[in-house]
């Protein structure tokens, strides 16, 4: 019977103007591509290429094995919810109750679960730009405003306490916040925060949305703090998100956390118990294993980042057109492409903007890239590191003859 219908007959209102995820379809394009035999090397991803460590999996079969595998309580195991107060407390200083902590399928369904429960129709949220793809896409499911602030290269794609002042408006709920940030890899400091909080200190009205999952992969350059400890002021109205998918490699397991005030734990706690109830038994298992495990899994693993980091930017910097930043935290570079637009590729393509520019790239070097547009940013294109040393360094290779063969301006 849906066969017979046109999208448009049976698709809600809330979902009409929703976005599939760019990423994920940008991987897709790449993957079809190989499937046709051509020659594809895809800087898409968005999950760390290691395994997920060996004490973690072990801590998941034990649990199998021991017959954890029902229900727990909605908002997690208790065992699981200390161990993740004492990670916020560890890695930030801040002492959460339990009934202040809440596991979830994914940092994603933290952030599903808190719009939901928060935004009522034409509230909007603040989203500093360039940002995550799915952010925009959440608040329009709760059916709110996104109010996209484009932040500059030259202040290290961050948002400043007077863009921010400049973007509230009486019908402001939420500000969001991604630290270090996907795509940029900007990393906002104690000192880059101070004036954040002190612009949200005179609005009482606005929540705070803290979006930290990738607080370890980070370089050694700044240090990323998160809103709660730089403003403990702020902590009745903050949300502290964080999960296991990028700091211990556990995408598929889907695990995410929050800190956050106890009236809002209540309320997504009702909301995520009429949906997919609590995480699955199997993966708090192992997030309670990662979270009290030893750390220095983490640690080697960002190290690898970085090595890889490096390795694509000396090469990347013979690239005549790409104009690329040095990331300080998460596992992609975001250049500008600019300097390309109005130029002709080297077979013939008029690159116009950083979509035509990421198609061209796909189909005359075989490079995947995700386009600048699908996180609100133009210009930019997104190429992820996570990806095996010699494919990254023969796709970054491609990317230089790529430009190289650009026709001058
Ligand atoms: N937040 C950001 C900024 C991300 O990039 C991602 C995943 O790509 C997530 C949240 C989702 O993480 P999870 O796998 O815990 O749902």
């Amino acid at each position: 019977a849906m066969q017979s219908h046109h999208a448009r007959d049976i698709v809600s209102r809330r979902l009409a103007g929703i976005n599939p995820s760019e990423t994920v379809a940008a991987a897709a394009r790449m993957s079809a591509m190989k499937a046709a035999g051509r020659d594809v090397i895809a800087l898409t991803s968005g999950s760390p290429d290691f395994d997920t460590p060996e004490h973690v999996r072990q801590a998941a079969t034990l649990a199998i094995e021991r017959g954890e595998t029902r229900y727990t309580d909605v908002k997690g195991t208790a065992e699981l919810r200390r161990a993740i107060a004492a990670k916020f407390e560890r890695d930030s200083g801040i002492r959460y109750e339990l009934d202040e902590i809440m596991a979830s399928t994914g940092a994603k369904q933290v952030i599903y679960n808190a719009m939901l429960a928060t935004i009522n129709p034409g509230d909007e949220a603040i989203i500093p730009a360039p940002c995550w793809v799915s952010y925009p896409d959440i608040v329009g499911l709760a059916e709110g405003k996104p109010v996209i602030v484009p932040c500059k290269a030259e202040s290290g794609f961050k948002l400043q306490a007077a863009q921010l002042e400049v973007a509230i408006t009486p019908k402001t709920r939420w500000l969001i916040l991604n630290n270090p940030c996907n795509p940029t890899g900007a990393v906002y400091t104690k000192s880059d925060l101070r004036p954040l909080c002190d612009v949200l200190l005179r609005h009482p009205d606005i929540l705070i949305l803290c979006d930290d999952i990738y607080e370890k992969i980070v370089y050694g350059t700044a240090k990323p703090a998160t809103i709660v400890e730089v403003e403990p002021k702020l902590k009745d109205r903050t949300v502290t998100v964080n999960g296991c998918s990028k700091a211990y490699a556990m995408t598929g397991w889907r695990l995410g956390f929050c800190g956050a005030p106890r009236e809002l734990i209540t309320e997504m706690t009702k909301l995520q118990g009429q949906s997919t109830s609590p995480a699955s038994s199997i993966g708090q298992a192992a997030a309670l294993a990662a979270l009290t495990g030893p750390q220095d899994v983490v640690t080697m693993m960002a190290q690898s980042y970085k090595e890889r980091r490096d390795l694509a930017l000396d090469i990347l910097r013979n690239a005549p057109g790409l104009d690329c930043r040095v990331p300080d935290g998460a596992f992609y570079l975001f250049p500008s492409v600019r300097a390309c637009f109005g130029r002709t590729s080297g077979k013939g393509r008029q690159i116009e903007d950083d979509i035509g520019l990421a198609a061209a790239l796909a189909e005359e070097e075989g490079v995947g890239v995700v386009c600048g547009t699908a996180f609100l940013s133009p210009g930019h294109v997104r190429m992820s590191y996570v990806i095996d040393r010699e494919s990254l360094q023969e796709a970054c290779r491609r990317m230089v003859r790529f430009f190289e063969r650009m026709t001058p301006r």
